[in-house]
């Protein structure tokens, strides 16, 4: 049994922002091809379902915050493969269950919380559930590893004439999506990586380490983070609002919102050349937006 999702959902949208905007930009679509399995999350997922189906695992266990895209993700994706899934949440028991954490009930998962602290030593936790659950696929946070990052290499797949991108810029929360499209785009591309993260300076070293093709190639802007991981500030979520007016598309404020804001920053800022093709991938994520109140956002 093997997942299927619409990929013929996903379009390729020319980005306007202001009539006197000089730099052509496209944005690939991820975000259209299923609601809950969205954007990066299925390409990064879909190697680990082959490999549970294939190795014959009962089912998929993996962890995340009470709002993960990921958890959600890998919650649908089993499901539809005909596989359990089990959650592990940062974090006690929330007295009222987020909408996500209702979601992921609903879809089967099998909810386990556990205590910051618990949380933090990923490692450690990791190896717990190897032995804990032998006969349950463990997919590390986001899906990061491996078949996570030889999935993300995909995306690029269903861009029609990629070799007109001058630049390819992406959110980024652990770097996987990041490494994967590093690795399938073309020598004259340059990646430019947008962390949701504060203060993780360690990404860009990481990859370049993993991959050391991409020297010259690949970087990770630290500066657009609005306060942190889940962080968001006013003037974050006036630029999503104006943004979804002039474009109809809508935006994630922990990481595509984000994005969006950093390349209008860079535009601003003549970072680019005038003769420069971007795009911006959307990797989805807008479900996360049911964390704020919903009169803040107009979409
Ligand atoms: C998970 C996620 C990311 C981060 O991807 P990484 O591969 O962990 O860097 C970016 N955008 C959205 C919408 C996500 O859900």
């Amino acid at each position: 049994m093997t997942l299927s999702i619409d990929t013929d959902l996903i379009t390729i949208d020319k980005i306007r922002l202001f009539p006197e905007q000089s730099i052509d930009t496209d944005m690939l679509r991820l975000d259209k091809i299923h609601s809950q399995i969205s954007g990066n999350k299925w390409f990064k997922l879909r190697y680990y379902l082959e490999m549970a189906v294939q190795t014959k695992k009962t089912g998929l266990v993996t962890l995340g915050g009470p709002w993960s895209n990921h958890l959600l993700a890998v919650a649908a994706a089993a499901k539809i493969s005909g596989l359990q899934s089990i959650g592990i949440i940062r974090g006690e028991e929330p007295a009222h269950h987020s909408d996500t954490l209702r979601e992921l009930g609903k879809l089967g998962m099998n909810l386990q919380f556990i205590s910051r602290t618990a949380y933090k030593d990923r490692q450690l936790l990791l190896e717990r559930l190897e032995q804990e659950y032998p006969g349950f696929l463990v997919v590390d946070e986001g899906g990061r590893g491996e078949p996570g990052i030889k999935g993300a290499a995909d995306i690029l797949q269903f861009v029609p004439a990629l070799e007109q991108y001058t630049h390819i810029l992406c959110a980024v929360g652990t770097g996987t999506m990041l490494s994967g499209l590093g690795l399938a785009s073309l020598p004259h591309q340059q990646l430019i990586g947008i962390s949701s993260l504060k203060g993780e300076e360690q990404t860009a070293p990481g990859i370049l380490h993993k991959f050391p093709s991409l020297k010259g190639r690949i970087q990770v802007l630290n500066n657009f983070h609005f306060g942190g991981y889940g962080r968001h500030t006013p003037a974050l979520l006036y630029f999503m609002n104006r943004f979804f007016e002039a474009t109809h598309v809508p935006t994630d404020f922990v990481y595509t919102g984000k994005l969006c804001y950093a390349w209008m920053d860079l535009c601003a800022n003549r970072y680019f050349a005038a003769d420069s093709r971007i795009l911006l991938i959307h990797s989805g994520g807008l479900q996360g937006n049911r964390s704020i109140s919903p009169d803040k956002l107009v979409f």
